[in-house]
């Protein structure tokens, strides 16, 4: 029996960046079912860094900024360099929904986003290949990044092993009970004991509590494909902008030489090793064709994850009330990378203190808006 004062279910972009900061407290057991703690989810996803994701919602704005330093100029010893990129983003609409763009600008603006209208030649500046039926107008915003989302999870974990912590994978959790003020984890690899859990099983966390008979908070699973698309050899996409439909059905982005697409699916899946299905890759192409002068004749690769939303689409950090030392990290959905240090530190300082971080009370954020008693 090894025992801790943290175990961590899941190894993800969640669990690591928990972990990370907890392991100043304390001894950290991080434990992952796949061989591989990126396998699932964080290993999906487009890496975009994006203050005003989800059509600029404000809690979501807050967690993201709360982020950007950490991610920006991570500690010397995390990273040499910035884990962000910069890359602009313009958003598109057909002919017909050009209102769209100017009520996006007002909602981007009341979150002190600024964005500008292009128009004709500057449209086609930064993206030669845009369809002319978009090149009237489109809204341009500033301050996005691609994220070097190898480096902040590799960091995330390496730091967790540096402070004395342990990573163990191939530890898929199959059991959980409460003794003596203690949880008894077990998995294959061995038996664990901490006082405090910490779910973040990303599609799993529902599952994950039903080991010890904890009602779920209705983790929902939702399936988003992706595709790489090789483009013709003299054209190089480095320097495109991310290209957005207004309404966020899709996007693009240029990744090393190709284009990263995704037709914004989001369907209901279980929690699995998901793949994309055949009709979702045919409306990414279909959506990039549309959009573009490109044809797409080579999909390089294709994938997809699954992005796990509680009822009202915000995280979930918090005890549980009818487990004692029982804490949830649960429901990132589509931004659980670019708020992973602002969710480290939440959970670090909730579990710690009982309360959160003071630079992000200071953004306006509060305990109950993240909380599992809002679900429940
Ligand atoms: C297509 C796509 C695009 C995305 N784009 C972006 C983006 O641009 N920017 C952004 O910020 N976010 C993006 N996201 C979202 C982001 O990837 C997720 O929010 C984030 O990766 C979730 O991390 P996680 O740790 O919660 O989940 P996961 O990475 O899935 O980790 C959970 C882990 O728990 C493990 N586990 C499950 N059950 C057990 C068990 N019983 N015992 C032990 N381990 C267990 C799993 O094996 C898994 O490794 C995107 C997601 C997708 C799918």
């Amino acid at each position: 029996m090894t025992i801790a004062d943290f175990i961590i279910i899941g190894g993800g972009i969640a669990g690591a960046s928990a972990g990370y900061e907890l392991c100043r407290h304390g001894k950290v057991i991080l434990l992952e079912k796949e061989n591989l703690p990126g396998y699932h989810t964080t290993g999906r996803s487009s890496a975009i860094f994006q203050k005003s994701y989800n059509r600029g919602d404000p809690l979501l704005n807050i967690l993201v900024t709360a982020s950007e330093d950490f991610l920006r100029r991570p500690p010397a010893d995390f990273a040499a360099r910035s884990l962000l990129t910069p890359r602009p983003l313009i958003y598109i609409a057909p002919p017909g929904q050009q209102d769209s763009l100017d009520n996006l600008r007002q909602k981007l603006g009341e979150i002190d986003i600024t964005t500008d209208f292009i128009s004709g030649q500057e449209i086609t500046d930064v993206i030669p290949v845009l369809s002319p039926q978009y090149q009237d107008r489109a809204l341009l915003e500033q301050g996005l990044a691609d994220i070097d989302v190898g480096a902040l999870h590799g960091g995330y974990l390496q730091g967790i092993t540096a402070r004395g912590g342990s990573i163990i994978t191939n530890a898929g959790v199959t059991g959980l009970g409460r003794n003596n003020d203690r949880w008894q984890v077990t998995t294959k690899t061995g038996q664990f004991q901490a006082p405090v859990i910490i779910n973040a099983a990303g599609a799993w966390v529902d599952r994950v509590a039903g080991l010890a008979n904890i009602a779920p908070i209705g983790i929902r699973p939702l399936r988003r494909t992706v595709i790489m698309v090789t483009l013709p050899d003299d054209i190089c996409p480095d320097s495109w902008p991310i290209v957005m439909d207004v309404s966020e059905n899709y996007y693009f982005k240029p990744e090393g030489g190709k284009i990263l697409m995704t037709p914004g699916d989001a369907t209901l899946s279980p929690p699995c090793d998901a793949q994309p299905e055949e009709i979702d890759i045919a409306w990414a192409a279909h959506y990039l064709e549309q959009a573009t002068r490109l044809k797409v004749s080579r999909i390089a690769r294709r994938w997809a994850g699954l992005r796990n939303h509680v009822a009202d689409g915000h995280p979930v950090a918090g005890f549980d009330a009818h487990a004692p030392g029982f804490f949830w990290l649960a429901g990132q959905g589509g931004f659980g990378i670019k708020t992973a240090p602002a969710m480290g530190r939440i959970t670090a300082s909730l579990i710690t203190g009982g309360r959160l971080p003071q630079d992000i009370t200071g953004r306006g954020l509060t305990r109950d808006r993240i909380s599992v008693k809002r679900l429940r």
